[in-house]
């Protein structure tokens, strides 16, 4: 920067200079063509004046001879006069005769005839003829000028020539050498140049001297004012040192002051976002663009919180960081866990490039047993292994490998983890995992406190929603038995219903009752009652497949829905939980060992009847009959059980 401006400097200065020269030295030669063409004006106008003169004096003195009658002693006059003639440029003065003369005095010396073509047309013209010669070497001017016969002036012409007024007498030729003028003109150029040239030289350092500092000192607000478009604010202050102490100088602090201050401005807002978003993004000397990119995060933020915040359930939340993990932050491999209540782990989401085989899992199955084996949930604190190699020995790709020096282990260099806890309602909910290569180990690095950033906005809301989640499942679930309540077969029985229609199948219904309850709380207690409940349903869920459904249809009263079952295979499946009952006694505390049964109804849906709570009543009906058959007993529903019409 420091160079560019110096170069720049110069290139202005040298463009100022040459400019101002040029204008000069135009100005120069144009004053010095004015002052040659008028000093050459004016000799030859002052030679035109001494060639009259002259002219003026030859004739007077030859009219003076003349009247004096020594005419024939001219010769004499002729010569002082072209001697004293040298004396002022004159390099040549010829006398020439006219014809009149000629005719009337005879002809006169040798030298006064015309040679010329010139002489004879001034003397036939009675006009006067002038020519410049100008050659490399010399400036000539020569006149020609005719006297003419005139009765008016001093003397009378007339009355010694016998001519008419008007006739060329003759003539005067005079040749005048300028050289020495064009000379001396020379000269003076010459001298006005040098002078000239010396001012031009004091101007040119003067300048240097004056102008200098404000030619550098605008460079450098140029520059300054470059930096701060581009957001630099740190390049763009000017060195205040030296700075000259006028309207430049001020101009100068007020840009240093608008940097300073806008710096201050954007700084502020700078940690002020990163406060609100809880991490800083990677810092230039750009202050525009660093701001512009927090700003940018903030918005990021902003906007995904306010997507997971409309999300229903924990399960989209997820997805949701799931995408920004994959698709935004092009992580191919990750995975997220929960930490259960029971401290046990669950995979959430999983993400690879290879094949992890059965368990689907980047770390050992030992977490999923145990929690405090994550060693991310444990610490509660970040777990490197770019940093740290091999620190978690539950990395499932944590093989160690020889090194190449053979000394000692290494991790693999392919499979470097970063595994932030997520914390939700005070503790570590959850786990974020990021798999990936040494070469964007940089890469990850950085980007960790923007994943952060995200974590620890969805992290409120994902606790909101497995509160929710939560309350849901205990509002539909029995606490004491684990299974289903009522309020559950209220609202799912549709969807039951609906399925069962949909694939054409049978839906055995179970009313089952705990034979002799009463006695049970009676004689040994609720709390022995509530043992016999839990054992019975355990039972229940036993002898039942996975996806049918065991509910506590209230008290001692329990509903099996049986999906999708052959016609007649609710009796059989009855009779197992019956028989399951039956061969199990319980012990409960004080050694008893108590041997309960249960009678049961059957019923089966759509075959009975294709009103579902008529169904649920037929087997209710049928749980009385074997009630009333001894308990202990299975009694499938017939239709003379039930006497009404409509349920
Ligand atoms: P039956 O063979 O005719 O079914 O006789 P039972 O004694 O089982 O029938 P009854 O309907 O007379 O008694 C049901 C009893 O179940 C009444 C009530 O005290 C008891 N009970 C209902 N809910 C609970 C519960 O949550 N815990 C306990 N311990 N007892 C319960
Ligand atoms: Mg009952
Ligand atoms: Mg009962």
């Amino acid at each position: 920067m420091f160079l560019k401006n110096k170069k720049l400097n110069k290139s202005l200065k040298i463009k100022i200079i040459s400019r101002i020269i040029i204008l000069l030295v135009v100005l120069f030669v144009i004053i010095d063509i004015i002052f040659a063409l008028s000093f050459r004006q004016e000799s030859i106008g002052e030679a035109k004046i001494r060639s009259k003169t002259i002219a003026k004096v030859v004739r007077d003195g030859l009219t003076s001879l003349m009247v004096m009658g020594v005419i024939q002693n001219r010769k004499i006059f002729i010569q002082r006069l072209k001697r004293a003639s040298k004396q002022v440029d004159i390099q040549d003065i010829s006398i020439i005769r006219g014809n009149s003369v000629n005719k009337q005095f005879g002809p006169g010396f040798k030298s006064e005839k015309p040679t010329t073509a010139d002489e004879k047309y001034v003397l036939a013209s009675g006009k006067k003829l002038e020519k410049l010669d100008e050659t490399f070497n010399s400036v000539r001017y020569r006149v020609i000028i005719p006297y003419k016969a005139t009765s008016t002036g001093v003397v009378d012409c007339l009355i010694c020539h016998k001519v008419k007024s008007g006739t060329v007498l003759g003539a005067i030729s005079l040749t005048m050498n300028l050289t020495s003028v064009r000379v001396a003109t020379f000269w003076t150029i010459v001298q006005t140049s040098i002078i000239f040239l010396a001012f031009l030289i004091i101007l040119v350092l003067a300048f240097f001297k004056f102008l200098s500092p404000y030619i550098s000192l605008f460079q450098k607000i140029e520059s300054g004012l470059e930096n701060l478009k581009d957001g630099e604010m740190d390049a763009a202050l000017i060195d205040e040192k030296g700075l000259p102490e006028d309207e430049a100088g001020k101009v100068a602090k007020t840009l240093n002051e608008t940097s300073k201050s806008l710096k201050e401005i954007l700084s502020d807002i700078n940690s002020k976002v990163s406060t609100l978003i809880g991490y800083t993004v990677l810092k230039t000397d750009n202050y525009l663009k660093d701001t512009i990119k927090i700003i940018n995060e903030l918005v990021r933020i902003y906007n995904f919180k306010r997507v997971i915040e409309k999300d229903r359930t924990k399960k989209d939340i997820i997805k949701r960081i799931e995408s920004i993990i994959r698709d935004y932050m092009c992580f191919e491999n990750y995975a997220i866990y929960e930490v259960g209540d029971n401290n046990k782990m669950s995979i959430l989401a999983v993400g690879s490039k290879i094949n992890l085989g059965k368990d689907d899992m980047w770390c050992d199955r030992s977490s999923l047993e145990d929690a405090d084996a994550c060693r991310a949930k444990r610490t509660g604190g970040d777990v490197d292994s770019v940093n740290f190699p091999c620190i978690c020995p539950n990395f499932k790709f944590n093989v160690p490998e020889e090194d190449e020096s053979g000394t000692g282990k290494t991790c693999n260099e392919k499979y470097n983890y970063y595994c932030v806890p997520i914390y939700i309602g005070g503790k570590v909910g959850m786990v974020l995992q990021l798999i990936f290569d040494s070469d964007v180990a940089d890469f990850v690095h950085w980007m960790i406190p923007y994943i952060k950033g995200y974590l620890a906005e969805a992290s409120p809301v994902i606790e909101s929603r497995k509160l929710m989640e939560l309350l849901k499942e205990q509002s539909i679930v029995d606490q004491l038995t684990g299974l289903y309540n009522r309020r559950y077969l209220d609202d799912s029985s549709e969807n039951i219903v609906a399925g069962i229609k949909r694939r054409g199948t049978n839906l055995g219904i179970l009313m089952l009752d705990i034979d002799h309850f009463k006695e049970v709380n009676d004689k040994y207690g609720h709390d022995n009652g509530d043992i016999v409940l839990k054992s019975v349903a355990k039972h229940i869920r036993k002898s039942i497949r996975s996806s049918d459904i065991a509910i506590r249809f209230g008290g001692e009263e329990f509903i099996a829905l049986l999906i999708d079952i052959r016609q007649g295979e609710g009796l059989e499946i009855a009779e197992k939980i019956r028989k399951a009952v039956e061969s199990s006694p319980l012990e409960i505390p004080g050694g008893v060992v108590l041997k309960k049964t249960i009678s049961i109804g059957v019923c089966e849906f759509p075959a009975d009847t294709e009103k579902f709570w008529q169904a649920v009543k037929y087997a209710d009906v049928a749980m009385y009959e074997a009630k009333e058959n001894g308990r202990n007993k299975v009694a499938r529903f017939t239709k003379d059980m039930w006497k009404d019409e409509e349920y």
